[in-house]
C-alpha cells in the first residue's frame, strides 16, 4: 500500500461496513420465497432511498464511477472495498442482476452461492471453463457432453480442441454414467453437460455425475438455461457451477443477449488458487473476466432483470402448453420422434421427473408439480426436405434461430445453429437433419397446434397431388 496508507484504511473501513449491509441484504432476501427474490432482487428501501427514491432498479448506463480523492481510488482499484470502478469489471445496474441470479440459482441451497454476469451464453461458457484449463500440460483433457448447444460444441472441439490442444473427451450418452467415470484421468480438468441439452433435449442424472467428478476432485458444471432455476437448480444436485444463456428461457422479451456463471463457494477442484476455489465467480469477475471483457451493458442487465420478476409464472404457463403441443405432436402420422423431456418415451425422462420442479408449485396446486420447460424437437417422417418443407409452411411459428422466447419459434438445427460442426459432428451431439426444434411461445395452445397441424399436412397434400398427376 503507498503512504497514504491511513486514508486508504479510512475507505477499506467503510468497505467493510459496506459489505456487511450487502450480506445482511442477501440473508434477509433468502428467507423469501422465489417469486419474491425474482421481483426485488437485494434491491430494497434503503437501495431506493439511494437512488431518487425510485421503486425500479435504476439502469446506471455510466462507463464509469468518480472517486472522492485518490485514498478511494486506490482502496477501489485494490479490490479492497466494494467499489464498481468501470463497467467492464462491474457496474451497479449489474451488481442487482448477478445478485438476483445468485439468489435464485441458490434457492433452496444451504450455503453460499455468488454469480458473474457476462456479455452473452457463450462468453459465460468460456468463463467458466477456461480458468480451468492454464497450466496446460500434456494430455490435459476435458470430459464434456456431446448433446450440447453448438456454440458450446464449436468452442470445446475448435477452439479448446484444435486450435490449444486440449485432448476433448467426448460423452455420446449422458445417461451412461460409465461413459463419465471411464473418460477421466490425472489430468482432467472438469467434467461439463447441459441437460436438458438444445436441440435434443437429451436428460444427463446431476447426482449421479456430480459424484463421479467429486470423487475424482473435479468440478461437474451444467449448462441450465434450458430448465430455468424456477424448474432445476443444479447447485442442489451436486453441481459446483451453473451456466446460462440469459438470452433465453431466463428471460423471453427477446430484448437482451445475456449470460451467467453462477457458482457455490468452495466448490471441488485441484485446478488453479485458492480464491478460485474459494469464491469461483468472484475470483474470475475481479481477474480473467476483467481481462478477457466479456461484460454485459447495464442496458441489457436492466432489461434481464425486468424479465426475470415473471420467471416462474411463465415457465409454469409455457410448461403446460409444451406439453399439449408435445403430446398431439406425438400422436400426429407425419411426425416419426418426438424430443420432450416429459414425455414418458424420452430416454431420462424419470430422471427429468425427479428433477424437474416448479419451484413452490405446492404453493399454487397443493402440491409438488412436474415442469419440463419449453423446448422440445421433433423429428418429421421423409426426412430433410419433409422437415424444411414443413418448417416452410409455418404461418404464426417464426423461423429463426432463438429459443426461450414468448414467442413461439422453431428452426432446423442441422442447417442452423447445429451447421458448423458438420455430418460427423451432429452425429456425435445427435442432431439428425429432419429434426424441428420447437420453442413452445406463450401462445394460446391451440393456435400453436393449429400451426403445426396445418404445416405437417403438407406432407399429405403434396401426396396426393403426385398421385393424381400419376
Ligand atoms: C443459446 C445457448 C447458449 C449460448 O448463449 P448466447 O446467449 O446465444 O451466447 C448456450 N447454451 C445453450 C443451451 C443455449 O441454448
Amino acid at each position: 500500500m503507498s503512504e497514504c496508507s491511513e486514508g486508504v484504511a479510512e475507505y477499506v473501513a467503510k468497505g467493510e461496513a459496506m459489505a456487511a449491509a450487502a450480506a445482511n441484504r442477501r440473508a434477509v432476501m433468502r428467507t423469501k420465497k422465489f417469486d419474491t427474490i425474482a421481483v426485488h432482487g437485494i434491491y430494497d428501501m434503503e437501495a431506493a432511498a439511494a437512488n431518487q427514491g425510485s421503486i425500479i432498479e435504476p439502469g446506471y448506463l455510466s462507463s464509469a464511477e468518480h472517486f472522492e480523492n485518490s485514498d478511494h481510488m486506490e482502496a477501489a482499484l485494490a479490490y479492497l472495498m466494494p467499489a464498481w470502478v468501470y463497467s467492464r469489471i462491474a457496474n451497479p445496474t449489474v451488481h442487482y442482476l448477478e445478485e438476483t441470479l445468485a439468489l435464485l440459482e441458490g434457492y433452496g441451497f444451504d450455503g453460499e452461492v455468488s454469480a458473474l454476469a457476462t456479455s452473452s451464453g457463450m462468453s459465460a461458457v468460456f468463463m467458466a471453463t477456461n480458468p480451468f484449463l492454464e497450466d496446460p500440460e500434456p494430455g490435459m483433457n476435458i470430459v464434456v457432453s456431446a448433446r450440447c448447444y453448438g456454440g458450446t460444441f464449436m468452442l470445446f472441439g475448435q477452439r479448446y480442441g484444435v486450435e490449444r490442444g486440449v485432448d476433448v473427451r467426448w460423452v455420446r450418452d449422458p445417461l451412461d454414467l460409465n461413459e463419465w467415470a471411464d473418460k477421466i484421468d490425472g489430468n482432467t480438468r472438469f467434467l461439463y453437460g447441459e441437460t436438458p441439452s438444445n436441440p435434443s433435449l437429451s436428460i444427463m442424472d446431476i447426482e449421479a455425475v456430480a459424484a463421479i467428478a467429486h470423487a475424482a476432485d473435479l468440478p461437474l458444471m451444467i449448462d441450465s438455461t434450458v430448465a430455468t432455476p424456477a424448474l432445476t437448480r443444479p447447485l442442489n444436485l451436486g453441481a459446483d457451477i451453473v451456466v446460462h444463456s440469459t438470452t433465453k428461457s431466463m428471460t423471453s422479451s427477446g430484448f437482451a443477449i445475456g449470460g451467467a456463471v453462477i457458482a457455490k463457494h468452495n466448490i471441488t477442484t485441484h485446478i488453479g488458487p485458492d480464491a478460485m476455489r474459494e469464491n469461483f465467480a468472484m475470483y474470475v469477475k475481479l481477474l480473467p473476466f476483467r481481462d478477457h471483457g466479456p461484460g454485459i451493458s447495464p442496458f441489457n442487465a436492466l432489461m434481464t432483470i425486468s424479465d426475470l420478476r415473471t420467471l416462474r409464472h411463465r415457465m409454469d404457463t409455457v410448461s403446460n402448453s409444451s406439453m399439449k403441443v408435445a403430446r398431439s405432436l406425438e400422436s400426429h402420422d407425419s411426425v416419426d420422434r418426438v424430443a420432450y423431456p416429459g414425455l414418458e418415451s424420452m430416454p431420462g425422462h424419470e430422471i427429468a421427473a425427479r428433477n424437474m420442479w416448479l419451484v413452490d408449485g405446492a404453493d399454487d396446486y397443493g402440491t409438488d408439480i412436474n415442469r419440463f420447460g419449453h423446448l422440445l424437437a421433433f423429428e418429421v417422417k421423409g426426412g430433410a426436405v419433409a422437415a424444411r418443407k414443413v418448417f416452410d409452411q409455418f404461418e404464426m411459428i417464426w423461423r429463426a434461430t432463438d429459443l426461450g422466447r414468448i414467442k413461439s419459434v422453431a428452426t432446423i438445427p442441422a442447417i442452423s445453429t447445429h451447421q458448423q460442426q458438420g455430418d460427423e459432428g451432429r452425429d456425435l451431439a445427435a442432431v439428425p437433419s429432419n429434426l424441428i426444434r420447437l420453442n413452445v411461445g406463450g401462445e394460446h395452445p391451440d393456435d400453436i397446434i393449429a400451426d403445426l397441424d396445418r404445416a405437417l399436412a403438407v406432407l399429405n397434400a403434396r401426396s396426393v397431388v403426385s398421385h393424381s398427376s400419376a
